[in-house]
């Protein structure tokens, strides 16, 4: 690899809202993230929606938007 132009790659610890933590290589020491694959409805086979509320819930409250489908 050509050097001085390449960020440095070291681990990242990542912290999901849900409590899962986990590592991975990135630029950055951590990431803090509101969805990961141990809580996300896809991989969990849940319907329900996460109880901590992410940005989209956020979105929607901020906007009076709701979801009508899901109450
Ligand atoms: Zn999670």
């Amino acid at each position: 690899m050509k050097k001085g132009i390449h960020p440095e790659i070291k681990d990242c610890k990542v912290t999901c809202a849900c409590g899962n933590t986990f590592t991975c290589k990135s630029t950055k020491d951590e990431i803090n993230v509101e969805i990961c694959s141990e809580c996300h409805p896809f991989y969990t086979g849940k319907q329900s929606r996460s109880s901590r509320a992410g940005r989209v819930d956020k979105f929607n409250k901020k906007y009076g938007f709701t979801n009508k489908e899901a109450e």
